[in-house]
């Protein structure tokens, strides 16, 4: 029998584990970076001081009805990093693994993200802790509503203004919206970004991110006199960033030789058919099932793909993915993060002493955000833009923004 201090270690080592404490939390990891540029921009301590903690926090607990009628209670955050450009902007995750503090990082990093493409908004972001693959529609609408009643005194037009993120789509902004107007008796399709288009959504949102990446991948081949027409590509995750990424990449002539998302990782020399990738996830809602298809493979160990043979390698999942421990191992020549926060700080230094050509998460994507401050826009105006302008002036932001970061 195990007593004691004994026991209490292994109780200690278990909840190590389990949560990784002996890990660098990923908002420590954010604040790591943010140091190591605040010293190049020659911060002061004050301007230091101010960014280095979110403007304001708030968890909440939502209790929900669920089909067979009892009552679950969610736990909930909103985090506005920063509005001293402007609203805070940033997404809502629904997901398993979110906490206060995977909320704050990303808030963190909302905010350089705006300031970067240069658009008037700050830092924000919102989670919830759920497994949406366990809820059925309509307990989705009712957390989704539950949320955002609950935290309506912190959202608007003018403050804070969300959009989706993993696992959060134009549905759940669509149910964000209408609960804000429900509650203020008015019509504010300016209170969210990334809705559908029959209610204030703007063309090209949906793609816009994938879009973004594919702006950026192009500006870096150049620099390094790289053809895309025949460079092979790696996509980690294959969700709204990474499958759109695989679909742009593909139409321009690049070829996606490995993809994957939580189900696994699936490879093939002979490129991959990635129409029949989407095809697939619409019907499966997910790659399970997909080495069925032809030359295609599934590998043991999914993450081998980020360490792929390739030119050009998108991580378009979650955090924390290319570590001090796999990054020395990664082979492509150009990275570019659509996730946020793929590559730990240690990981960074590790791939830059390799050589690679980084394009980090606050640009390559920034696409997403940019095209969500166009909509906020067309919302104010009530006038909205066809595809081309959006195309265009989503370019002209992508572009000026690469060229800025370039050293
Ligand atoms: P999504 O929910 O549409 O897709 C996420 C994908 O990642 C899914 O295919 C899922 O199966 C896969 N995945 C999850 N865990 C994985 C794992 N361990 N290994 C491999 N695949 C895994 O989410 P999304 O909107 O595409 O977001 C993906 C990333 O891009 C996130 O980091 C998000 O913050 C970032 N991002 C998204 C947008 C946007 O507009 N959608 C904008 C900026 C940044």
């Amino acid at each position: 029998m195990v007593t004691g201090a004994k026991k209490d270690k292994l109780y200690e080592e278990a909840i190590k584990e389990q949560f990784s404490m002996d890990r660098k939390s990923v908002f420590e990891n954010a604040l790591d970076q943010f140091n190591k540029a605040a010293e190049i921009l020659e911060l002061s301590e004050d301007q230091k001081a101010i960014l280095r903690q979110p403007q304001r926090i708030t968890e909440v607990s939502l209790p929900v009805r669920m089909d067979d009628s009892s009552i679950r209670v969610f736990k909930g955050y909103r985090v506005q990093h920063s509005k001293a450009r402007g609203p805070a902007k940033g997404g809502v995750r629904f997901h398993h693994d979110v906490s206060l503090d995977e909320v704050k990082a990303l808030a963190f990093w909302m905010t350089f993200k705006c300031a970067v493409v240069g658009i008037p908004m700050g830092g924000g972001k919102g989670g919830v802790i759920c497994d949406p693959r366990d809820l059925s529609e309509g307990e989705m609408e009712r957390l989704s509503r539950r949320y955002f009643a609950e935290l309506s005194d912190m959202f608007g037009p003018d403050s804070d203004v969300p959009a989706p993120d993993v696992n959060t789509n134009p549905n759940v902004m669509g149910w964000f919206v209408d609960t804000y107007s429900m509650r203020k008796g008015g019509w504010y399709p300016g209170v969210v970004t990334g809705k559908p288009l029959e209610i204030g959504g703007s063309l090209g949102r949906i793609t816009a991110t994938a879009q973004g990446v594919t702006y950026c991948v192009q500006n870096a081949v150049n620099e390094l006199g790289i053809e895309l027409e025949g460079a092979t590509v790696a996509i980690q995750g294959f969700g709204n960033a990474g499958s759109n990424a695989a679909v742009l990449l593909d139409e321009l002539g690049a070829k996606v030789v490995a993809i994957s998302d939580v189900e696994g990782a699936f490879v093939s020399d002979e490129g991959i058919d990635v129409t029949a990738a989407v095809d697939h996830v619409l019907k499966h809602r997910s790659l399970k099932g997909f080495d069925s298809h032809a030359n295609v493979t599934k590998l043991d160990d999914a993450m081998k793909l980020l360490e792929w043979d390739v030119d050009i390698l998108v991580p378009a999942a979650l955090e924390n993915q290319i570590t001090e421990e796999n990054a020395d191992r990664v082979q492509a020549k150009v990275i570019a993060e659509a996730a946020n926060g793929p590559c730990t700080p240690e990981a960074d230094q590790i791939l830059a002493d390799k050589g690679i050509f980084m394009i980090p998460d606050i640009l390559a994507n920034a696409g997403g955000v940019t095209v969500s401050y166009f909509e906020w826009v067309q919302n104010r105006m009530g006038y909205y833009w066809d595809l081309e302008r959006v195309k265009e002036d989503l370019k002209r932001y992508m572009d000026a923004a690469f060229e800025s970061v370039l050293v």
